[in-house]
């Protein structure tokens, strides 16, 4: 497919030439990768560092607020923030000296801690859920919430907007299409397609007609699609679903784990949501293994009723004994009380504003009608003139080919850009300077894109 007013050979060319250098500038990693590649699938300690991206890996040394620099001694100012697991941005003050102290005190204990305690009490106060539980990812918080869902209605089938993305767990890698439900990925049971499907994201007709098959035990969804480029909900298709789902009977469990580092108690807050549980992850453990779901007073109550207890076995299969440690608390309070204040907010909402007004202005001063849709400190790169409604006008609107390009540019040019179906962010330690550079390098790579 040609690229939206742009030439393919000539991006295939652009990308051959900056991989050739990315490669070239970077000896110590490339001979890193290639000890590597004795001991480890792909070179790399988890499949995704190698699948996200269509080029080598870099080996990192440090980070430190919005950069990182890799072993070979190139800095990189960040716009992945690790797929919005770096939203605080590296080594966030409070966050490590929190931390270390913690450490150094002992950092988990199978019981709770006070620091576990304030978080809670803090999440309680900033969002809708009275009642919080914590696990090591968002992929659990979400496996965790779907378990509940099915005892709570005695039904199976989870449904999702095409678009999403909730973790890899199998009840949440499938999807709908021409020939009904299908598994996304590989290596998932046979049967799992009967788990869950998707519908169109803004449909409420499609979300009405899936709910009416009676099937139905929760509907999981981002209050906006962030996992394939960004897509906002039409105004009123919230207070619709919601409807919805309630006369329906469905559990409503909205992901924020992408979305809570784009407003001060997330969207669920800013948008006057009302989910039965809120997922959160990411980047609140700055790297310590975190993720929570809050849960209404009635679930909360279900929770008790069905306490897993040893001997016996019996209960609600939640919890492990990686999840909630002293660590991953006591970090999350040092964010919630020291980097993710509103004024924070603020902040990097300022900073996401900048970015996409710029953006806005590369693609004008270069001819093409492009879009740059922004919300807090995510911005993104609509190669189309209107903003996608849904997943398939947002994937017409990507292009990967054209994302590789720029990536490898960026690298070559001291920025880590986003994957492909993200769009550069802004963290919560990036500066008006940090977001000028990316500009500056953005208008030279649409130059050399289109020269
Ligand atoms: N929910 C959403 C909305 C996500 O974007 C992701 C990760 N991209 C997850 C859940 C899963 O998070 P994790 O990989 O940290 O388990």
């Amino acid at each position: 497919m040609s690229i939206a007013g742009l030439s393919p050979a000539r991006i295939a060319e652009l990308t051959a030439a900056e991989d050739r250098r990315f490669k070239e500038s970077r000896p110590k990693s490339q001979a890193m990768l290639a000890r590597s590649h004795g001991v480890m699938p792909s070179g790399v300690p988890m499949p995704w560092m190698a699948g996200l991206q269509r080029h080598d890996p870099v080996f990192v040394a440090t980070g430190q607020g919005a950069s990182f620099w890799d072993i070979d001694g190139h800095r990189y100012v960040d716009f992945n923030l690790v797929d919005l697991a770096g939203s605080l941005g590296f080594a966030p003050p409070a966050v490590v000296e929190a931390v270390q102290r913690r450490l150094a005190q002992g950092s988990s204990f199978l019981l709770p801690t006070e620091d576990g305690l304030i978080a809670a009490e803090l999440l309680a106060a900033r969002t809708p859920m009275p009642f919080w539980q914590f696990t090591g990812s968002a992929t659990i918080a979400n496996t965790e919430a779907v378990r509940i869902a099915r005892l709570m209605t005695g039904r199976e089938r989870v449904l999702m907007f095409d678009g999403k993305y909730h973790g890899h767990f199998d009840d949440a890698l499938v999807s709908t299409g021409g020939n009904g439900e299908q598994a996304d990925l590989l290596g998932l049971p046979k049967g799992v397609e009967q788990k869950a499907r998707t519908v169109p994201f803004n449909d409420l007709a499609a979300l009405e007609r899936a709910l009416a098959l009676g099937d139905t035990c929760c509907l999981i969804a981002e209050p906006m699609l962030t996992n394939c480029n960004i897509v906002f909900p039409d105004p009123g298709f919230w207070p619709a679903a919601e409807r919805l789902a309630k006369a329906a009977d469905v559990l409503l469990v909205i992901d924020e784990a992408h979305t809570h580092s784009f407003a001060y108690g997330g969207l669920t807050r800013l948008w006057d949501l009302h989910p039965d549980m809120l997922i959160l992850g990411k980047g609140f453990g700055s790297g310590v293994p975190f993720a929570a779901y809050g849960v209404t007073a009635e679930i909360a109550g279900l929770m008790e009723r069905h306490l897993y207890s040893d001997p016996g076995g019996h209960g609600l299969a939640l919890g492990g004994t990686t999840y909630a440690s002293a660590l991953a608390l006591t970090a999350a309070r040092a964010a919630l009380e020291s980097c993710m204040r509103e004024a924070d907010y603020a902040r990097v909402d300022a900073l996401g504003q900048r970015l996409a007004t710029g953006l806005e202005v590369l693609f004008r001063r270069q001819g093409l009608a492009w879009r740059a849709p922004v919300i807090g400190g995510r911005a993104g790169w609509v190669l189309a003139p209107e903003l996608p409604r849904d997943a398939a006008q947002s994937r017409r609107a990507m292009d990967h080919d054209f994302a590789d390009a720029r990536k490898l540019f960026m690298a070559n040019r001291g920025l880590w850009d986003a994957v492909a179906s993200a769009g550069p962010g802004c963290s919560f330690q990036h500066g008006e300077a940090d977001i000028d550079l990316y500009l500056e390098v953005a208008g030279e790579f649409l130059a050399a894109a289109t020269g």
